[in-house]
């Protein structure tokens, strides 16, 4: 049961040290009750207290971590049900099932097609997270050889969809790792959690309702084990909504914790997948590897899981496109990611040689910028004195972008020496500009 603020400050040396980042211990109180600081900030609680507060300082979705050779898959510690509240903070990981009755030649293909794929979106890497090798064939030694193989051609976390007699020849293979096993069940869910803890590995508790995910939960926390993962089973997309909002929804606003645990969801289509990442997956088992699905979700997961307060960025500073001579024309815009791409993304593919000096906006592009004052004519003069590119070109003629020709007169006065032409409002017409006006 949560704690109230005033039943933590009890429990608290009420000394009003400050050294927690906070003007009282009943402040701190307050906050540790709301989830928004961790106890271990006050360095004087007793461990009596701290026993008496552990249940009360937990998160309200359990942070689990899945890992193989340095490479780490985070799901849970969210604090909000809505990301416009304050953010997501830990991107559902996004897996490939692959049978085990697949023979090795498939297994090698299937295997080969998600490690080549790679896409750069704003600058941002993006791949695929690991694997769900499932124990279709029943067979233990089977599914042990398909794991073997999928460990020789990638070092990406894993998740083991197997019962007992899989996972006990399987799991010894991935000694140092932390792979998600299951999924336990009424029936099966002592052998399941006896193996998970030996290995140090996650489980997946399956149900198909509220009440038998929680009281299954249960079981299994008290055979010892904490690290979890719910996978709430319905027939269809609605079903599968709101037992996901509702897990969520009683995880932070009542603090329950037997449903207080990041959630699994395997996707067949690409609705599915879609609500995955949206409400309110942890991790995500996509039924088939198609590039044509993995891009768009890929992104999509990046947007959702970007804090909607801080715009996605490129450093500021001068970008040389198509190797620039010093006789090549200058243009300006702002460090909003998107801005930068789709300037950068125009002239590139148009092979005209450019210098592109992005400046420092905050992350905002050229019409929000400027209207919020981040994107003004000392500004600009400023990052052209800091690159120095009077010593790049040898002209000075730059080229502003059309969205803020006003900003011409100001900027001719922050820096007299340089002709500022006006280009074109968006760009997509850039190149033929620079074609025909430069
Ligand atoms: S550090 Fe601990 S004792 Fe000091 S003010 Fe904060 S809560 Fe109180």
């Amino acid at each position: 049961m949560a704690l109230s603020g005033i039943q933590i400050y009890k429990l608290l040396p009420q000394t009003n040290c400050k050294e927690c980042g906070f003007p009282t211990c009943l402040a701190f109180a307050m906050k540790l009750a709301a989830k928004q600081v961790e106890l271990a900030s006050c360095p004087y609680v007793s461990e009596a207290s701290k026993a008496q507060l552990a249940e009360s300082s937990a998160p309200p979705i359990r942070l689990v971590s899945l890992k193989a050779d340095g490479r780490e898959v985070k799901a849970g510690n969210e604090v909000v049900l809505f990301r416009h509240e304050k953010t997501f903070y830990n991107k559902p990981g996004v897996f490939v099932k692959l049978a085990d009755s697949l023979s090795e030649a498939e297994l090698q293909a299937a295997l080969k097609a998600v490690e080549a794929f790679h896409v750069n979106y704003v600058g941002i890497d993006l791949s695929l997270d690991g694997f769900a090798v499932e124990n279709v064939s029943g067979d233990g030694a089977r599914f042990a050889a398909a794991v073997k193989t999928v460990r020789a051609h990638s070092k990406r976390p894993l998740i083991l969809l197997a019962g007992e007699a899989g996972l006990a020849a399987a799991l010894p293979l991935l000694a140092g790792e932390t792979p998600l096993v299951g999924p336990a069940t009424d029936g099966n869910w002592q052998a399941l959690a006896a193996l998970a803890k030996e290995h140090k590995a996650a489980l997946l508790v399956q149900g198909e309702s509220l009440d038998a995910l929680a009281e299954l939960s249960e079981k299994i926390k008290g055979a010892g084990l904490e690290d979890l993962v719910l996978q709430p089973v319905a027939a269809t997309l609605a079903g599968k909504l709101a037992l996901n909002t509702h897990i969520r929804r009683l995880a932070l606003k009542k603090n329950f914790r037997p449903l207080g645990f990041p959630t699994l969801a395997v996707a067949g289509s690409a609705e599915e997948a879609v609500q995955a990442v949206t409400k309110y997956a942890g991790f995500i088992i996509l039924e088939r590897f198609a590039p044509e699905l993995a891009y768009p979700l890929l992104v999509l997961r990046e947007n959702i899981y970007t804090d909607p307060q801080k715009p996605i960025q490129v450093q500021p500073g001068v970008y040389e496109i198509n190797n620039p001579k010093p006789t090549d024309p200058v243009l300006v815009t702002t460090n909003f990611s998107i801005t930068y791409f789709s300037v950068a993304n125009e002239v590139e593919s148009s092979g005209l040689p450019a210098w592109l000096v992005v400046v420092d906006a905050e992350g905002m592009s050229v019409l929000t910028a400027w209207a919020a004052g981040k994107f003004d004519a000392e500004r600009i003069a400023k990052s052209f004195r800091t690159f120095n590119m009077a010593d790049k070109v040898s002209h000075k003629r730059l080229v502003l972008p059309g969205h803020v020709a006003v900003l011409s007169g100001e900027l001719e006065a922050e820096l007299p020496d340089w002709e500022i032409r006006v280009g074109p409002r968006e760009a997509v017409d850039l190149p033929k500009f620079m074609k025909q006006a430069l």
